[in-house]
């Protein structure tokens, strides 16, 4: 069956045809995804794409590692989910995060990075018996009602509560202060104002959720002064940066600890985990009595199938050059990307870090959200559109990142640097 009928078939039983708002993207057409391996995937009709988008981030090692899928499949003949208890297997998971990630003392496992912010504000506000959370814009911190807010905003709803669905309850959205990322002057000002009321500050430590902006080191500094002095709980989510940057997270790369770690994405290269960990006492608190006093559970935390991919995954992390690799990739794309671009005569800022890069349209550096309000979308966009021709999958939405893995060669980096110029020179031409 071809993917237009399947697809047809998928849009009549599942509302918009995918299993998640951010698989719903103009301009692809029907996409029926047959196959993935290493570093491409197959449409139903038998095209082929060299594949950046990465599932919006976990194959760190590429798709369907054989090493990762070996040990799925090994936990698949061993044990599956009892519900009841403690695995060898996530007692070793577990005691590798707390060598590995500065702030992490103890270690809970969920089955997404969402649930593993959520927890890590409720235990936040248990602790501190406060109401306010801080997050910045441009952070996505996933889909629970506390963090809905100010991610992709429009220029007229920057600055105010732009929350990105229906049904959130206002008293939810007033529970929420947004500050600009960067700003440590905003940070402070927040603090005088607020200080006694903040539970948490929550903070992609690089929001790649809008492609990439650097933070500062004084920002995340002042960050972790504010909340030590107010006796806030600061929370870096790290579902993107960790191990994909640094197995350590971005707190291993600048030397500052958060009091709370969220973990996710290339963990498990792919099988679905989130991870809460940080201070013994904060986490204790989910551990006192059963089931509270601040309650955490869930039918499939810590699967079997899950926590082997894991460990399978921080294996060959360790074992092989894949930092080396990505990193060297990443840079090669970074500079060849700007390359083409600047012999084209189109401004781009084209930036990133390690396996990460993306192609931003516009003029000069990024250092908050407010700067990426000059990214020309429809370029940005456009531009990926075309890349499809060329067999090569980066997502053709705005302000999307895009990731190198393992699993890509320099013949791979060669073929995009081809591609880019055909691509951005026919978008030019429009
Ligand atoms: N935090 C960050 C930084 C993320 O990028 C994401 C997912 N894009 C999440 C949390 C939510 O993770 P999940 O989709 O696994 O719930």
């Amino acid at each position: 069956m071809n993917q237009r009928v399947l697809s047809e078939r998928a849009r009549r039983v599942i509302p918009g045809g995918v299993n998640s708002g951010q698989r719903n993207v103009p301009g692809l057409g029907d996409l029926v995804i047959a196959q993935a391996s290493g570093a491409r995937f197959r449409d139903r009709d038998g095209r082929e794409y060299v594949d950046y988008h990465a599932a919006f981030g976990p194959p760190l090692l590429g798709h369907n590692d054989p090493d990762v899928s070996a040990a799925v499949a090994e936990a698949g003949r061993t044990v599956d989910l009892c519900g009841v208890g403690v695995t060898e297997d996530e007692v070793e998971l577990a005691e590798a995060l707390t060598e590995l990630v500065p702030s992490v003392e103890q270690v809970l496992l969920t089955s997404t990075g969402s649930e593993a912010t959520f927890h890590a504000l409720r235990v936040a506000r248990a602790a501190t018996g406060r109401r306010l959370v801080v997050k910045f814009q441009g952070c996505y911190h996933g889909w629970h009602d506390a963090v809905s807010l100010n991610v992709i905003s429009a220029p007229d709803r920057v600055g105010g509560k732009d929350p990105i669905s229906a049904g959130i309850l206002p008293e939810v959205l007033d529970a929420t202060l947004v500050l600009p990322f960067n700003s440590a002057d905003a940070v402070r000002q927040a603090f005088a104002e607020h200080g006694a009321d903040i539970a948490a500050v929550i903070v992609e430590p690089v929001p790649h959720n809008v492609g990439c902006l650097l933070p500062e080191q004084e920002f995340l500094r002042t960050l972790r002064e504010e909340c030590t002095r107010a006796g806030s709980v600061l929370v870096f989510d790290e579902v993107i940066t960790g191990f994909r940057h640094h197995l350590g997270g971005w707190q291993a790369i600048s030397g500052i600890t958060p009091d709370l770690t969220t973990l996710g994405k290339a963990i498990a290269n792919g099988y679905p985990v989130g991870a809460l960990g940080g201070r013994a006492d904060l986490m204790d608190l989910f551990s006192s009595r059963p089931g509270g006093p601040a309650f955490f559970a869930g039918t499939y935390n810590g699967h079997p199938a899950v926590v082997a991919a894991a460990l399978a995954t921080l294996r060959k992390l360790r074992s092989e050059p894949v930092h080396e690799h990505v990193f060297r990739l990443g840079e090669r794309i970074r500079t060849g990307l700007a390359e083409v671009f600047s012999s084209l005569g189109v401004a781009s800022l084209v930036t990133g870090y390690g396996s990460v890069f993306v192609e931003y349209f516009m003029d000069g550096p990024a250092r908050t959200y407010d700067d990426l309000l000059r990214n020309d979308a429809s370029m940005f966009i456009g531009y990926r559109r075309r890349l499809l021709d060329h067999g090569i999958f980066e997502l053709p939405l705005n302000l999307k990142r895009s990731h190198v893995s393992y699993a890509h060669t320099d013949a791979d980096v060669d073929h995009l640097l081809e591609a880019a110029a055909l691509a951005a020179g026919a978008q030019l031409a429009t």
